[in-house]
């Protein structure tokens, strides 16, 4: 029988496109040449998406691997759109044509279809094909218990959930707050919030769900959704928390500025902010985040992005940093401190020893390289499930200290807020001892189970030998 293929079918964007394909390099790694990959492009809706998706694709054929990049034809994005995942879901749809012409003529047998999160439409076609189906979550196991247990909760709760009482029960968490649920769900006229419930119905159809954890950081979450729990006693696709995933590229000849900036600090000495591929701040914010670090009296290395150009979509400029920061910031601060306007090595900075404590938006990327760094955090949630994921890196893994966000300003966080954060997280707090503890726990546990005999490791060999084992021969192959 030739090699079997495993497709994967990603959407762009930083934390999503990068951490499908290196999940699927790690499966290649430990499948030996038993299984190869197909990697399905869907046409990127804007030029900077195509371009980011463009130069992944190139580094990858360059490295040798047995993956085969397919693209599909361009396709006319929705026009009427309201939220973004609603938008991203929608594209995926229409793209269902295009993958099923090319799952049925693949030259070899099909392991399996490795959806990501957006792209549970999809699984019409893989179950029309009859080709074993999973889902890649890039988020962590609180956020696909959440998601899991959104169609009950669509039933039991007829109201918004900031107007219920009490907390959201989501089996394996704690009782989470009404405040904490994902952004996409926060409006259920929007139908980003339809899509929510749609995908975490359809989660529970697949035959696997792959996850960007490992068993030892979220224990109770995972057990919860493996006894069927979170998917009200019914039978709940097998759970393969691989992770952590983490792609690492590698080394650049020349250290980058923000990385020299580093070497000439003392070790665990430096608060970095950095908010993501899609974090940016308007003015006020960014005065206020100014003084409160300027107060703190602590180092800092502070990624700041500003507000998209008009007709430039969602996407974060560079900063102009004399229109964002109070007059005489950079001069008062500039012996302890730097402002970084633009995109930053945000992995090759958090795995300096310089760095004590990161102030991050709580993207799941994110939150999982500081945990591999044993860097504590301070989550700062702005959009997607970063409130989920504040709520479980401070109350269920202890990780990171909590700050106050006003969600309904806008995730405004006042100066004030932001120093008493820095300060506990940076400095003597017992709070601040607690998550720096056990983030180097959490370090340890990150690296032990990707490591031959830990947790991960072995459910992706159970992942390899499952998908080795369904291969089916689809159609004309
Ligand atoms: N990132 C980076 N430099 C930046 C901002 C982000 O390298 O200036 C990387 C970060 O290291 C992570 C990814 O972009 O790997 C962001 O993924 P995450 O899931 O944290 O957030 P998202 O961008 O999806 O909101």
């Amino acid at each position: 029988m030739a090699t079997p293929t495993v497709v994967l079918v990603p959407v762009w964007g930083a934390g999503h496109l990068m951490s499908l394909l290196d999940s699927g390099k790690r499966l290649l790694a430990r499948a030996g040449r038993a299984l190869s990959l197909t990697v399905l492009v869907i046409s990127a809706p804007t030029e900077h998406l195509a371009a980011e998706v463009a130069a992944h694709i190139r580094r990858e054929e360059a490295s040798g691997l047995d993956v085969r990049f397919v693209h599909l034809p361009a396709v006319e994005p929705p026009t009427d759109w309201v939220g973004i995942e609603e938008f991203v879901s929608r594209i995926v749809q229409v793209n269902a044509p295009h993958v099923r012409a090319v799952i049925s003529s693949l030259p070899s047998p099909v392991a399996g279809v490795v959806l990501d999160f957006f792209c549970t439409t999809l699984l019409d076609v893989s179950r029309d094909l009859a080709v074993p189906t999973y889902v890649y979550f890039t988020s962590n196991a609180a956020m696909l218990a959440f998601m899991l247990r959104l169609p009950a909760l669509h039933e039991e709760v007829p109201v918004e959930f900031e107007e219920m009482e009490g907390a959201v029960d989501v089996p394996g968490l704690p009782p989470l707050p009404p405040s904490s649920v994902p952004t996409p769900v926060t409006d259920k006229k929007n139908p980003n919030y339809t899509w929510f419930v749609y995908h975490g119905r359809r989660f529970a159809e697949t035959d696997g769900i792959i996850v960007n954890t490992a068993a030892e950081l979220e224990q109770s979450a995972l057990a919860a959704i493996a006894n069927g729990r979170c998917t009200r006693g019914a039978r709940a696709p097998k759970v393969y928390p691989i992770g952590p995933v983490i792609s690492f590229a590698p080394p650049p000849e020349q250290p980058h500025e923000c990385v020299r900036w580093l070497d000439a600090q003392s070790p665990a000495s430096v608060v970095l902010l950095c908010f993501g591929s899609g974090g940016f701040f308007a003015a006020p914010q960014a005065r206020e985040i100014a003084h409160g670090l300027e107060r703190s009296g602590h180092r800092f290395l502070w990624v700041l992005r500003g507000p998209p150009a008009p007709g430039g979509g969602r996407h974060p400029t560079d900063a102009n940093l004399a229109e964002l920061l109070p007059d005489g910031f950079l001069d008062r601060t500039k012996d302890r401190g730097l402002v970084w306007p633009t995109w930053a090595p945000q992995k090759e900075i958090l795995a300096h020893a310089a760095v004590g404590g990161f102030v991050t938006h709580g993207g799941w990327n994110s939150s999982l390289e500081s945990l591999w760094h044993g860097v504590p955090m301070a989550p700062w949630p702005l959009y997607a499930e970063q409130h989920t994921n504040a709520f479980t890196l401070v109350a269920v893994m202890g990780v990171a200290v909590a700050m106050k966000v006003d969600r309904k300003r806008d995730n405004f966080v006042e100066a004030v807020e932001l120093e008493r954060a820095v300060k506990e997280l940076m400095g003597g707090g017992e709070e601040g001892r607690k998550a720096r503890e056990k983030a180097m726990e959490m370090k340890a546990a990150c690296r032990n189970a990707v490591e031959e005999g830990g947790s991960s490791y072995a459910a992706l060999q159970s992942l390899s030998e499952a998908l080795y084992k369904g291969a089916v021969v689809v159609g004309t192959n």
